[in-house]
């Protein structure tokens, strides 16, 4: 399988489940492909059918399979846990990863009230329906990992829109509640919080692609000459999904390259 690469003594999710929103793009995307690669089954669940179908007809039947489910939608995030379990038996990890930008509420004069209530929508209630579906199938398993996508916003204040930061804040809550409640079930739930990476929401929100938008990271960066990559986030959620994390939970680990504590 896609996991070839990988020897299986060095695979960190073997025979795991797991269930990635937003895994069509970007950090989802890349995290898919490493989780296949240790061994997890994936679902991969987003908006974006023709990319997640993709990507899963790429990683091989027996490994992924997508399911188009927008994570707003109370029904839609169930029906995933439920597709999870129907086709690969259980849910070992739930990475609520799915977001927007949110660029429509970035000054407070020109924002609106839909805009902000559409990124709390899918960077907040998303992961509060992920949290609370795969809880639902975990506390009968007696276990399992629980991660969010925050964002060094949930650190720093001004590097992201109002709707934006406020989401990912509360998502740190989230977490740090989920992880209280669910650890006498054996759920670790911990969150990722990224610097800038460059994928489709990332080079959106700032509005430069490529060399250009890498110059303009790389101007603000604390760790000079590095770059955050995509891989360098799947990396971070890798571990905190394998057993290496497993006494670490309600964790908020940021992965800036020190930028929140200069
Ligand atoms: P991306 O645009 O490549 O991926 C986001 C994915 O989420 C897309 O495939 C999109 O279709 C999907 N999505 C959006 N709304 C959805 C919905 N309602 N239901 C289901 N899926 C939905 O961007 P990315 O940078 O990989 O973003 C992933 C996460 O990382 C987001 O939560 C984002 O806020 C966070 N993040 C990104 C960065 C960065 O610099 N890239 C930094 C910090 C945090």
């Amino acid at each position: 399988g896609s996991s070839g690469d990988v020897p299986a003594s060095a695979r960190k999710l073997e025979g795991k489940v797991a269930l990635i929103t937003g895994g069509a793009s970007g950090i989802g995307e890349c995290t898919a492909r490493l989780f296949v690669r240790h061994g997890a089954r994936v679902v991969v669940v987003d908006i974006q059918d023709e990319l997640g179908a993709r990507l899963c007809a790429e990683l091989g039947e027996g490994s992924a399979s997508y399911v188009r489910c927008d994570v707003t939608s109370e029904e839609d995030v169930a029906a995933a846990v439920d597709h999870a379990v129907a086709r690969f038996g259980k849910l070992d990890v739930m990475f609520n990863n799915a977001g927007i930008g949110g660029a429509g509420c970035h000054r407070i004069l020109e924002s609106t009230k839909a805009d902000f209530e559409r990124v709390l929508a899918v960077n907040l209630v998303g992961p509060f329906l992920g949290t609370k579906h795969a809880a639902r199938v975990m506390v009968p398993a007696r276990g399992g990992c629980i991660i969010g996508t925050a964002s060094l916003a949930s650190a720093v204040a001004g590097a992201a829109s109002h709707g934006y930061t406020c989401a990912k804040r509360a998502l740190v809550g989230l977490t740090e509640n989920a992880a209280a409640e669910l650890g006498r079930h054996g759920i670790r739930v911990n969150c990722v919080s990224p610097a800038a990476a460059a994928t489709p929401l990332a080079m959106g929100y700032v509005g430069l692609e490529g060399e250009a938008f890498e110059a303009a990271v790389e101007a603000v960066a604390n760790l000079k000459g590095v770059g955050l990559r995509v891989e360098d986030i799947a990396a971070a959620v890798l571990f905190l999904a394998s057993d290496d994390a497993r006494y670490i939970s309600g964790h908020n680990l940021l992965i800036d390259g020190g930028f929140s504590v200069v």
